[in-house]
Formats: structure tokens, C-alpha cells, sequence
């Protein structure tokens, strides 16, 4: 049984410029139900910071940092101990000599806000997008993040009033953003099928089972055949490289404070943000209760892409199904394969809550409807990703499930 686990990343503390302490925003994450939060503070990682690397009232807190360049291409970098090291990477090193650093050392890197704009230009407050969208082999891209959503909107005559009414009339990521991102993750036709530590390849008749849905006896290590790219070669599957390019949200929370009116306002509370901008885990089981392996948790399922994200201000989208399966009776969900057969294919969305919901191929709607299911016969190999929409606005989107011929 698949556990679902809320969480957000992206989060700023006084460890750089957001207000909050790291007990303040632990506790905020657990007064809005998250399980787990990922801090990114800025071109840091003090051993003040990582000392509070834990467990907090129940909320897992994993530490990683902003690498922070001065003029856009900030990245987003977690992993274990071993692959962050003690100190953040140099933010003067090219993005893309930076990204295959991290890469190498086994750390999980997410291009942050690439598409940041601005509506009116504000110097104070300029946008920091990322500039070489021909870049390869980063871990994944946020495709969303609040705080720049809502800065784009920002003028200086509305800035009060649209700091007291965040949240609403969003926009979603960008159409170039996510055509990005379907470019990146398009299947390279004929390239090899992911092969399992143990050099069995994942052919029509090898398991194909996301690690969800695999039998509890499975062998721990066969697990790796349902995700293409570990243990296996790097020959490229996809347009973006041997792995499926990994979809997240951000909050990118600093609850910053501004004086009017006589008095100080907090923009975009910790407490307010949690409640919007939420990764949802595709776990095996609960997080433990420990923090290493609650951390390796947290971190594979997010490097695999088994997550969906959501904008909770439009309605909890915990519970969110996205699967795939085949003839043969075999399932995935999202951030796994299958392998495209003559038999075909059926990928299916299931909401908690009704909404439009969308499945598209490579980018391209191929089915819609209102409801909480949806269901379609693939059309052909692909990969497959599930948006949903409420009250008109963009509210729920699936990492992909990839069909590979
Ligand atoms: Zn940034
Ligand atoms: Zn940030």
C-alpha cells in the first residue's frame, strides 16, 4: 500500500534572508500536516544549520542549500551527508559544470525557478531566472514556485494588498516551462531498457513494477529495474538523459517583513505557504522514525520522480493515483516504466476531489474530463503525466510515467 506523504520544499530561514528560525518552521510544517520539509538556504550549509538536520515534533527536516549565483541559475541541492559534504558548492562555477559536480557526487539537483520574470520591473527586487535551457543532466526542475508566481504579479501600488491575498487567481508553471520539461522526459525510440543491478535487462518479460506496487518479497535490489538510470547504463532514454527529468514545487518561503501603515506585516507566512505548495511522496511505507532512513526515504522517492504536487488553497490533493498498466497486468505509478507492447497500454488518474483532470502524452492532451477518473488506452509509447484544475485555476500535476519501446 502506497503511503502518501505531504512535504515542501524550497524554504528559507535567518540562515540566510528568510525571518523564520529553523523551531519556528518546523513547527509551522506541522501545524499545516506536512510530514517532512526541505530547507534551502542560500550558499550554506553551517553546521549551526545542519545540526538541525531531525526530526522536529514529528516533522523530518533535511537540510540542503541554494547554490546561489549572483545573477540568476539558482539551483536547488539536497542528498545525503556524504554527497553534500560540508560546504556548498562554489556559486562562481558555471551552472552546468556545477550541476555534473553534483551529479557525480550523488546529489539531488533542481533547477529553481528557471522561468522567473517580472511583470513591472521593481530593482529591488529583480528576477533571477536560468539562463541555459540547453543544459543536461540535472536531477530535476521546479516547475513551480510560489514566491516567484507571486512576485511577477507585484507592482509597487499593489504590493500590500497582493501580499495580504496570496494564493489565489494562480497561474501555474509556465507553458515554456512545462514544454521544457515534456522535451526533456520525451523517449528516445529504440534506446535500451534499464537494466537492474544485477544485469538483467528490463525487457518485456522482467518485472516492470514500480517500486509501489512491487510484491513485499521482492528482492530489495530488483527494485532498481523500475526506475530507468541507476545501476544501469547511461545511455540516454529520454531526450534529457538516461532518467526521467523529475517535476517539484516550491514554496521558496521567507516570510519577509515589511513596514506600512505603522506597523510590520509578515508576506507570506511559513504557516501560509505550508498550507499551499505541497510535494506529495509516493512511499513504500511511513517515513521511519528515524532520520537517516526517514532521509533516504524522502530523498530516492523524490530522485525517482515518485511524487505529484498540488496547490492545497484549492483543496487537499492527498490521495492523488496516477498509473499505468499493461496486458500483462502490470503497474506502475509515477516516476516508473513500462515497456510498450502490441497489447498496449492504459493509463488511469484518480482525484480525491473533483476537478478537470488532463492526461497528457509527451506533452499533448490525449484525454480530459470532468470527474474524479479518468481513464485511456496509450496511444503509443511516451511519457504519460496527469494535470488536474479546479475553479479554473491550475491546481494538481503528476511526475511522468514513462512507456518505452
Ligand atoms: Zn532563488
Ligand atoms: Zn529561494
Amino acid at each position: 500500500m502506497t503511503h502518501h506523504s505531504p512535504g515542501a520544499l524550497h524554504i528559507h530561514s535567518v540562515f540566510s534572508d528568510g525571518t523564520g528560525t529553523l523551531e519556528e518552521i518546523a513547527r509551522d510544517a506541522r501545524r499545516a500536516g506536512l510530514e517532512w520539509i526541505g530547507m534551502t538556504d542560500h550558499n550554506t550549509l553551517a553546521p549551526t544549520y545542519r545540526g538541525f538536520e531531525g526530526i522536529h515534533g514529528g516533522v523530518v527536516v533535511i537540510v540542503g542549500y541554494e547554490w546561489t549565483p549572483d545573477d540568476g541559475d539558482h539551483m536547488l541541492v539536497y542528498g545525503e551527508a556524504a554527497a553534500l559534504g560540508t560546504e556548498p558548492l562554489d556559486p562562481t562555477l558555471a551552472p552546468a559544470e556545477a550541476i555534473g559536480i553534483l551529479g557525480n557526487r550523488g546529489a539531488l539537483t533542481h533547477i529553481a525557478h528557471p522561468d522567473e520574470r517580472r511583470g513591472v520591473a521593481m530593482p529591488s527586487l529583480p528576477p533571477y531566472p536560468w539562463h541555459d535551457w540547453q543544459v543536461r543532466g540535472m536531477r530535476g526542475i521546479e516547475l513551480w514556485n510560489f514566491m516567484s508566481e507571486w512576485a511577477e504579479r507585484l507592482t509597487p501600488r499593489n504590493r500590500l494588498l497582493h501580499a495580504l491575498l496570496p494564493g489565489t487567481g494562480l497561474r501555474g508553471p509556465s507553458d515554456r516551462v512545462l514544454r521544457w520539461w515534456d522535451d526533456l522526459n520525451r523517449p528516445v525510440a529504440g534506446a535500451p531498457f534499464p537494466v537492474a543491478h544485477g544485469g538483467r535487462v528490463g525487457a518485456a518479460e522482467a518485472p516492470a513494477d514500480s517500486p509501489a506496487d512491487w510484491p513485499a518479497d521482492a528482492p530489495a535490489d530488483s527494485r532498481a529495474d523500475a526506475v530507468p538510470g541507476p545501476g544501469g547504463s547511461d545511455e540516454p532514454r529520454f531526450a534529457g538523459g538516461a532518467r526521467l527529468t523529475v517535476g517539484v514545487s516550491g514554496t521558496d518561503a521567507h516570510a519577509f517583513r515589511v513596514r506600512a501603515f505603522g506597523r510590520t506585516w509578515t508576506i507570506f507566512p511559513y504557516l501560509q505557504v505550508f498550507r499551499a505548495f505541497t510535494n506529495y511522496l509516493l512511499l513504500d511505507e511511513p517515513l521511519p522514525a528515524d532520520l537517516e532512513p526517514a532521509r533516504s526515504a524522502i530523498l530516492r522517492a523524490i530522485g525517482e520522480g515518485r511524487l505529484y504536487f498540488a496547490n492545497r488553497r484549492l483543496g487537499d490533493a492527498l490521495g492523488l493515483e496516477f498509473t499505468a498498466g499493461d496486458s500483462g497486468g502490470r503497474h506502475v505509478g509515477s516516476g516508473g516504466w513500462l515497456p510498450w507492447k502490441s497489447g498496449g497500454a492504459q493509463v488511469r488518474a484518480a482525484s480525491p476531489l473533483p476537478a478537470s483532470l488532463r492526461i497528457l502524452r509527451d506533452g499533448e492532451e490525449i484525454a480530459r474530463t470532468h470527474g474524479r477518473t479518468l481513464a485511456a488506452d496509450a496511444p503509443g509509447p511516451g511519457s504519460y503525466r496527469v494535470e488536474a484544475w479546479r475553479f479554473g485555476e491550475p491546481w494538481a500535476f503528476t511526475n511522468p510515467i514513462a512507456l518505452l519501446s
